[in-house]
């Protein structure tokens, strides 16, 4: 066979043609060199091929590209893999069994129908739950999960063809990946194309389907992923982990993972945003005479708050940064106490007499009582 010619001289086209110039340009060649037109004429047939093979490439973008940058290497069989389109097969006459009906209707048919041929594709993203205790989302935590999902075969290799058997192109198909159906109605011909159903639309199979894959090239298996959980995450968080989702079908790039967490609830601090709210209990001559009271931090250690004479119930005293860190920077948020005061329900006799003391002097002091407030009210 004579050295390929140039796909663009082919179509009598330049480089840079728009895919509706190289359309035209098609459409105006096989018009003229279409064998319906042209019988029992070999050059006619041969330069029908040569058209047809050039318009399917440059037609095709992703094709065309891979014409543009390694020219007609990318579609030599022993180029497989290198980037090249190892499978294609060029535009065939057997391929529609010399069915030639209306010209146009099966050409663009058939080009439709190959373009649409599936090609490497993003696997999909995969989402899942993990629970956290509260101080790992405060400190920050490296946790591993487990997930199962679909992953090359190894047996195979993702191939899905046993180890020692080959590939051969589809019998049902010749390779093309596709059925075609022409019916000749009263109104005209009618092409039909439709994914070859024995190879799903792949135009090859396998002689001998992989004993552990059953010919999937893809296996279920439990995996396991470290995840870093940052300091200051919270219920509800979304962590991204890209590309440890399900594998991309044809060779295409993994999806991603998505960690949603959850956090445990904590016996003694809620959470506000960076802040730690908690609540501690004092008693009355505690809150009135002012003390020192050890609060537990979390991660371990104390804090020793000074609750300051006179503190009544409900105040909301503040530890300055020793909440939770933020997500994003170096500070720290506050743990906000609450002040519960408790008032005693039993005393001593010895206890009473020294309340009763108290009280009076409060009243020697002149501060009034609510009930003397409300009788001078009255008048
Ligand atoms: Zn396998
Ligand atoms: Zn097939």
């Amino acid at each position: 066979m004579s050295t390929k010619r140039d796909f663009y001289e082919v179509l009598g086209v330049s480089r840079n043609a728009s895919s509706e110039e190289i359309k035209k340009a098609y459409r105006k060649l096989a018009r003229k060199y279409h064998p319906d037109v042209n019988r029992d004429d070999e050059k006619a047939a041969e330069k029908f091929k040569e058209i047809s093979h050039a318009y399917e490439i440059l037609s095709d973008p992703q094709k065309r590209e891979a014409y543009d940058r390694f020219g007609h290497a990318a579609f030599d069989p022993k180029n497989n893999g290198a980037g090249g389109f190892g499978d294609f097969s060029g535009f065939d006459f057997d391929d529609i069994g010399g069915a030639f009906g209306d010209i146009f209707d099966m050409f663009f048919g058939t080009a439709a129908g190959r373009r649409a041929r599936r090609g490497p594709q993003r696997g999909a993203d995969r989402e899942v739950r993990l629970d956290i205790d509260f101080e790992d989302a405060v400190f920050g935590v490296e946790k591993e999960i487990e997930i199962y999902r679909m992953e090359k075969c190894e047996h195979c290799n993702g191939t899905g063809a046993e180890p020692g058997t080959g590939v051969k192109t589809c019998p049902s198909c010749n390779g093309s990946g596709q059925i075609r159906n022409v019916q000749a109605t009263p109104f005209g011909r009618f092409e039909t194309v439709r994914p070859c159903s024995r190879c799903r639309g792949e135009g090859k199979i396998i002689e001998k389907p992989c004993s552990v894959c059953r010919g999937t090239g893809q296996v279920r298996k439990a995996r396991k992923i470290k995840v870093r959980i940052p300091a200051g995450v919270d219920s509800g968080s979304r962590l991204r982990i890209q590309g440890e989702g399900e594998p991309g079908p044809y060779g295409g790039p993994p999806g991603d993972l998505y960690v949603t967490v959850v956090v445990r609830a904590h016996p003694a601090f809620k959470r506000d945003g960076y802040n730690l709210i908690t609540t501690i209990e004092i008693d009355f001559v505690q809150a009135a005479l002012g003390a020192e009271v050890e609060i537990p931090l979390l991660g371990g250690g104390f804090y020793t708050l000074r609750i300051p004479e006179g503190t009544q119930p409900g105040d909301i005293m503040t530890i300055k940064g020793k909440g939770i860190p933020h997500l994003h920077g170096h500070r720290y948020g506050d743990i906000k106490v609450n002040i519960k005061v408790k008032i005693p329900k039993r005393l001593t006799k010895r206890q009473k007499e020294l309340l009763a003391q108290f009280y009076d002097g409060e009243e020697k002091q002149g501060k009034k009582g609510l009930f003397e407030k409300f009788r001078d009210a009255m008048g």
